[in-house]
């Protein structure tokens, strides 16, 4: 199995966080989206202990909450003292009602509405990552309404294009987000920043990609912003306090990709970044990181029912699921790899060629194509493993299809955490 939260249990069934998912199934129906809460509060502590240890006791992991977003992650990211990134008022709403001390979140986004900001400054968010020029004026017209200083770092582009799909490529100069270093953009909203009287300027923020393997891109943006803070620091006596390094390290999803070792990978950045600022003879900023998917990604499994199996004479044979795009675009969008496997014949030998097709009226709606799994009939539950990052979290009702419940599972115990979507909540909007 690619990751150690599964096992095949006595039955023959597959087991995720001790728990039989075929049982999961029964109880909750299908689809069905299970989240290992353990796992996810290892890799909370892995990341923390491995930040602070390695940083210094200021330095802290914030959640990039977008991966998966419901009250109870952010409960948990309360109880495990970190951050949260959040890029919406939605995600600002869900976050308030979870109690999340709203002084560690941290807003992003490149298009931040008035309505947005307002919003973010009333449920007191800590720092706002600005992005442009227009919304420093707006952070800082409502800062001043509110009679605060609203504290913000400046989203850059270092100008790296690392090694990934180019649709979560985020930090080459060509880019939506941020202001580029390399044109002297970054410079001058640094200053425009610092002449605002209503923002408290408290540092700067990159983002180069997601699913990134190499730590080589990151320690590559860790100089380029270094360099950046010590000529400010130089040419306006301005220096940084924070440096955000954002998110992106990858994920196991099949046999295919490696296992990172979050650990090893902050303590080799870290050792650059202490000889980085001893180069540029600057004090070590307070260093950030905002890893999503790695995690909740490997804590998250989806389980369906399988409906048909068609085997066309010459092509394809297709096994059709319960779910598809609705709850996992992934596949449509970036043609993503995922494990898949008959939950309720984890033993048997996967021999049996064929691609997992969705319920909706689109040819693209697959989850996965010439994957080879056990024969599956119509009943059998079929798992698509390493589903917890960016699955629900870009769900959709498309052909009026309710998303799935999220279960989660701590030791041994499973327990509700986001209900099933009725056919009655689809219409809850029309008037
Ligand atoms: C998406 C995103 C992240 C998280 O990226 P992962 O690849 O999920 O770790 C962090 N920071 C920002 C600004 C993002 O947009």
């Amino acid at each position: 199995m690619i990751h150690d939260n599964l096992k095949i249990n006595d039955k023959g069934n597959l087991a995720f966080a001790n728990c039989d998912t075929t049982t999961l199934a029964k109880k909750y129906g299908t689809p069905l989206m299970v989240m290992d809460e353990d796992r996810v509060r290892s890799h909370i502590r892995t990341y923390k202990n491995a930040m602070e240890k390695s940083f210094g006791a200021k330095a802290m992991p914030l959640y990039a909450s977008k991966a998966l977003c419901f009250k109870g992650m952010y409960k948990i990211a309360k109880e495990e003292g970190i951050g949260i990134d959040v890029v919406s008022s939605g995600e600002i709403y869900t976050a308030v009602l979870a109690g999340f001390p709203m002084e560690k979140a941290f807003f992003h986004g490149n298009n931040k509405t008035d309505q947005d900001i307002k919003y973010a400054i009333n449920s007191k968010v800590g720092f706002f990552v600005a992005d442009n020029i227009e919304e420093l004026d707006a952070i800082d017209n409502y800062a001043k309404i509110a009679n605060i200083k609203q504290k913000v770092l400046l989203r850059l582009t270092p100008g790296i294009d690392p090694d990934t799909h180019k649709a979560v490529c985020t930090g080459n100069i060509d880019s939506k987000f941020g202001q580029a270093i390399g044109t002297n953009q970054a410079d001058f909203i640094t200053t425009y920043a610092l002449s605002k009287k209503n923002i408290e300027l408290k540092g700067f923020h990159c983002h180069i990609g997601s699913q990134i393997f190499d730590c080589q891109p990151f320690i590559d943006a860790a100089d380029i912003m270094l360099n950046f803070i010590a000529e400010i620091d130089k040419k306006y006596g301005y220096m940084a306090e924070y440096l955000n390094l954002g998110g992106g390290f990858g994920v196991r999803y099949t046999k295919d990709n490696p296992q990172i070792d979050y650990e090893q990978n902050i303590i080799k950045i870290s050792d650059h970044i202490k000889e980085l600022c001893k180069k540029y003879d600057i004090k070590m900023p307070i260093i950030l990181m905002e890893p999503g998917r790695s995690l909740v990604a490997d804590a998250g499994i989806t389980l369906y029912t399988v409906g048909s199996v068609k085997e066309i004479p010459g092509f394809k044979n297709y096994v059709s699921i319960d779910g598809g795009m609705t709850d996992n675009p992934r596949y449509a969008l970036y043609q993503s790899p995922y494990t898949v496997l008959v939950a309720n014949k984890a033993s048997k030998k996967a021999d049996y060629k064929c691609t997992i097709a969705g319920r909706c009226c689109e040819s693209g709606d697959l989850i996965q194509e010439d994957v080879t799994i056990t024969k599956p009939q119509r009943g059998d539950v079929l798992a698509v493993l390493v589903t917890g990052a960016y699955n629900y979290a870009m769900s959709s009702n498309y052909n009026k299809i309710p998303r799935p419940p999220i279960v989660m599972v701590s030791n041994g115990k499973d327990s509700l955490a986001v209900r099933r979507e009725t056919i009655e909540d689809l219409a809850r909007l029309d008037v």
